[in-house]
């Protein structure tokens, strides 16, 4: 049987000859048409040997098949997905989402040439660090500041610029990993600074730092636990603290502080969180965040401290393989730009918005998604409840924000059914599965997620 159906396989240049495929070479690349038409016969013939096709098949379906992987070749692979899961930096769905001036900042010098690297005054040469180093230290009180490509790059040049062969201090309890690729031991290895750590997981004195200072000390180095908090008997060094002994020292103090929080976030409810210009104030040489955590802009890394260290920093040589493009520039001052007025920041940048919505508003969203899928009653039961949703991205792993969440279930199509349906939707729709439902948190969806979510859910309701 296998042999009669190997047989039946027709061959690449066979199909290539029909008129229809002929037409297809026209529109698509003829390259393309004839990667797809391989992969198909391909499909069939190893369907026919592991046994999963059985059946005669037709070279209609053999092209019918091959269309539909033209069509997959052709779409982006990297897309665009709604979040449903109501985290809001979820970092696998790229973090923070981009504020309306960081987009058309990016759309801007993507289209038209720009002055990346040109100074318009004197028509000479010019710094790509330039455009953005004055904002950033007037919104955060720096002396000096730098971007590179993301947090791990500038914990890696800071430590590189103020610690090479030689020895970082640094707490026990602040050795953290964040999500798997940013160990402080492993940067700390490829910064070439010799990690000296102190004190205990749970407790960590001045006098462990101050015991252990020698003359080849390079930095007293203070990680932000971002993700993850202990509790009962602990004891961290307050940074004020830090920043005497090391100025009594004479030795340089930073801080890698996580996620760039620039709102004092506290009178919204949240827990408490320091933020870069508190560190500032106290007097850290350096201090080190993301770009696409809670500052909400796009992936990178803002270093900002002292005007010395930070001109050292810009001269180390690995600077040149850590820069950032213009698109980052672009979206990263669009974004900041806000942060002159709290209020405007809160209202035009998404991550924070997100973070802010109220309990009502959320559940008047959630309502509104629930009558706008009301014409799906007949395969699926909806529901709003309450649920609690996550910042994400690392950033305060210990606040729950209650939030409202639409809850899908049926008696026709298991909840994992419906979950992976969504999923394999044309713009994917991300859930989470919960006690027998399938969720969707109000919190990340956008205004124009309703319409998606509609589709998507009656595509998966036309298959039952
Ligand atoms: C997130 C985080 C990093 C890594 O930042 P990226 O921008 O993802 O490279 C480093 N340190 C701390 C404390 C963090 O929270």
């Amino acid at each position: 049987m296998n042999k009669e159906l190997l047989r039946m396989l027709p061959k690449v240049d066979e199909l290539l000859s029909l008129k229809k495929v002929n037409d297809l070479c026209e529109k698509e690349s003829r390259n393309l048409v004839v990667e797809s038409i391989r992969d198909s016969i391909d499909f069939y013939r190893k369907g026919i040997l592991q046994g999963k096709i059985q059946k005669s098949f037709t070279d209609e379906e053999v092209l019918k098949k091959a269309s539909e992987i033209l069509k997959r070749k052709n779409m982006p692979h990297l897309k665009r997905v709604v979040n449903g899961a109501g985290i809001v930096i979820h970092t696998n769905l790229g973090r923070s989402l981009l504020c309306e001036d960081a987009v058309e900042g990016i759309l801007n010098v993507a289209k038209h040439y720009n002055n990346l690297e040109y100074n318009l005054e004197k028509g000479s040469r010019g710094s790509r660090y330039s455009h953005i180093e004055e904002l950033i230290k007037e919104i955060t009180g720096a002396e000096g500041a730098l971007v590179v490509n993301n947090n791990a790059a500038a914990v890696m040049l800071a430590l590189n610029t103020l610690c090479e062969d030689k020895e970082a201090i640094v707490s026990r309890g602040q050795l953290v990993e964040i999500g798997g690729s940013f160990r402080i031991p492993e940067v700390m290895r490829f910064s070439k600074a010799n990690l000296v750590e102190v004190g205990t997981t749970n407790r960590t004195h001045l006098y462990d730092y101050e015991n252990n200072i020698t003359e080849n000390t390079g930095v007293l180095l203070k990680v932000h636990t971002s993700n993850f908090k202990i509790y009962g008997f602990t004891e961290e060094v307050p940074l004020e603290e830090l920043v005497k002994l090391g100025s009594e020292k004479g030795i340089p103090v930073m801080e890698d502080i996580g996620s760039g929080v620039l709102v004092d976030l506290s009178k919204y409810g949240f827990p408490y969180e320091p933020t870069v210009q508190e560190s500032i104030k106290k007097g850290v040489d350096v201090v080190t965040f993301s770009g696409d955590k809670m500052l909400g802009g796009p992936q990178a890394g803002v270093i900002a401290g002292k005007k010395e260290i930070i001109e050292r920093m810009k001269k180390n040589q690995i600077t040149r393989a850590l820069r950032v493009d213009k698109f980052t520039l672009a979206a990263l001052e669009g974004t900041l730009r806000h942060y002159r007025d709290e209020i405007d920041a809160i209202k035009k940048i998404p991550t924070l918005n997100m973070m802010l919505l109220s309990e009502e508003e959320l559940k008047k969203r959630a309502q509104r998604l629930k009558r706008k899928l009301s014409p799906l009653k007949e395969n699926f039961k909806f529901n709003v409840g309450e649920i609690s949703s996550m910042v994400g991205g690392g950033s305060m792993p210990t606040a729950e924000m209650k939030s409202y969440a639409i809850k899908i279930k049926s008696d026709k199509i298991s909840e994992k059914d419906i979950e992976e349906g969504l999923r394999a939707y044309e713009i994917p729709i991300i859930t989470r599965v919960y006690n027998g439902e399938v969720l969707i948190d109000l919190r990340t969806i956008q205004e124009d997620d309703y319409e998606i979510i509609l589709n998507g859910l009656k595509e998966v309701g036309d298959k039952i």
